[in-house]
């Protein structure tokens, strides 16, 4: 046989369980990869033999979830998850099973997994492939379906449903409408799982090809006022003018269109305009308006990260990059005004500054942008950065030192001065000399005291 690509070491690792008469099946996500046609990102192992004779047999293990019968294999730079078979009993609190119990066969430990996709086997070393819940044909037919009954498996965890939009989206399969239309009546045993489980399924989301696609089933299902209510507050919020969508189709188009390895951009994308209904007003010529909406929607998404527990270094990020967001870049824009274009963004945000641009531009015309966009800008922005670089104070042709010299105080006065000082250069980086600086710091140091 050998019909699909195994690693070399993970077939090693399958003889050395055979030569001590155990069975071991490749099972989970590498199964359903290979299926597909798609090579295995990680290999993990099911077997009958119990935590304790796995350590046994291998000189290198990691007791990962002893209590759930995981052990990992170090072999050869490969790290392999392997898991006694096992059923898993009831989830009363619908997080997880309040008791685990080892099982004799294959079929049984594949009878808790969740989708038919993912409920196949493989046994190794011959490939022998174990299909009970025709995963292959449904793999086949792009379909997600619960193994036995869906109202039953989502009652029991309730990240399963957002498990089955997050797959939908990263394999662009369809949800069987049975397993579908029990995701509405599985919502209140989704709303018990642990947040950050629910924000590691909105990370594989934000990393997919178009997390539109999940944003669009979580609304259909209800789950997108579970989780994200400002967003789907954002349906039927028309704007004005050249907009052709709502604000929610806005926001989802836009994030799409972001680069689908930088995260924090995609978030940026995705909630840039997040206050725009709280703002939403007429004026007097009957026309939206939405003023200061960067300001409340980074307030908004700032809440919504932190409710979501991401780490603070991303909710910065995202947070900085919305508060930008709005600028109107044309060429009549003086060298001064890119010098405080970028201070105010700053050089570490501007490329993804750029991108989130790129996104929303997108997101408004539903289509992508002349690739020249922003070329300008950037264009400017290169010059000015090779130019000067005096873009904060520590570039200064001064500092406090020189300051304290000529008899200005530390503290207050003297930080009010260095501002001035940099103000001077961001108009004028001609300025940025000991000597003129340091005339200016004595008239100012005169006027102010
Ligand atoms: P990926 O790693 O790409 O997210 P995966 O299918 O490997 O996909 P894991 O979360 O790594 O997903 O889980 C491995 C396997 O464990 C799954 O294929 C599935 O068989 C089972 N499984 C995981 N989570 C659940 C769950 N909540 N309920 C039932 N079975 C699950
Ligand atoms: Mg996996």
């Amino acid at each position: 046989m050998g019909k699909f690509h195994i690693h070399p070491a993970v077939l090693e690792v399958a003889r050395i369980f055979k030569q001590h008469h155990k069975e071991v099946f490749l099972v989970g996500g590498a199964v359903r990869d290979l299926v597909r046609g798609k090579d295995a990102k990680d290999w993990d192992l099911a077997t009958n033999a119990k935590p304790g004779e796995v350590q046994a047999m291998f000189r290198r293990v990691i007791p990962t979830g002893i209590k759930h019968g995981t052990v990992t294999i170090l072999y050869r730079g490969l790290s392999i998850e392997t898991t006694t078979f096992r059923t898993e009993g009831t989830y009363s609190d619908g997080r997880r099973p309040d008791t685990i119990r080892f099982a004799n066969t294959i079929e049984e430990d594949l009878s808790r997994r969740d989708f038919s996709m993912n409920a196949l086997a493989l046994e190794l070393p011959e490939q022998r492939l174990v299909d009970p819940y025709d995963g292959q044909a449904d793999i086949k037919k792009r379909i997600i379906r619960c193994v036995g009954e869906a109202a039953e498996r989502f009652s029991e965890d309730g990240l399963r449903p957002l498990r089955a939009i997050r797959f939908a989206a990263q394999l662009q399969f369809s949800i069987e409408p049975n397993t579908l239309a029990a995701i509405p009546l599985a919502l209140p045993i989704t709303a018990k799982v642990a947040i950050e489980r629910v924000r590691d399924e909105l990370d594989k989301i934000l990393g997919s090809e178009q997390p539109s696609q999940a944003f669009r089933l979580m609304e259909a299902t209800g789950m997108l006022s579970l989780f994200l209510p400002e967003l789907q507050a954002c349906r039927n919020v028309e704007q004005k003018g050249f907009h052709q969508f709502d604000v929610l189709d806005h926001l989802l188009f836009s994030c799409d269109a972001a680069p689908r390895d930088k995260l924090v951009v995609r978030l940026a994308a995705l909630l840039h305009d997040i206050g725009k209904p709280a703002v939403r007003a007429k004026d007097e010529l009957g026309i939206w308006t939405f003023y200061r909406h960067e300001e409340v929607s980074t307030n908004m998404a700032r809440d919504i990260l932190s409710r979501l527990k991401y780490p603070n270094a991303v909710i910065d990020q995202v947070c900085h990059l919305i508060s930008v967001h709005m600028f109107h870049y044309d060429d009549s824009w003086t060298d001064a005004a890119v010098r405080r274009f970028i201070v105010r963004v700053g050089e570490a945000a501007l490329e993804d500054l750029l991108d989130l641009r790129r996104a929303d531009t997108w997101g408004t015309f539903g289509k992508e942008p002349p690739a020249g966009l922003n070329q300008s800008l950037v264009d400017r922005v290169h010059r000015v950065l090779a130019k000067d670089k005096a873009l904060s104070i520590k570039d200064l042709a001064v500092n406090g030192e020189d300051l304290a010299q000529l008899g200005i105080p530390r503290g207050p006065l003297m930080g009010r001065i260095l501002k001035e000082l940099f103000e001077t250069v961001l108009d004028d980086p001609g300025q940025n000399t000991k000597e003129t600086l340091l005339r200016i710091a004595q008239r100012l140091h005169e006027k102010l005291t």
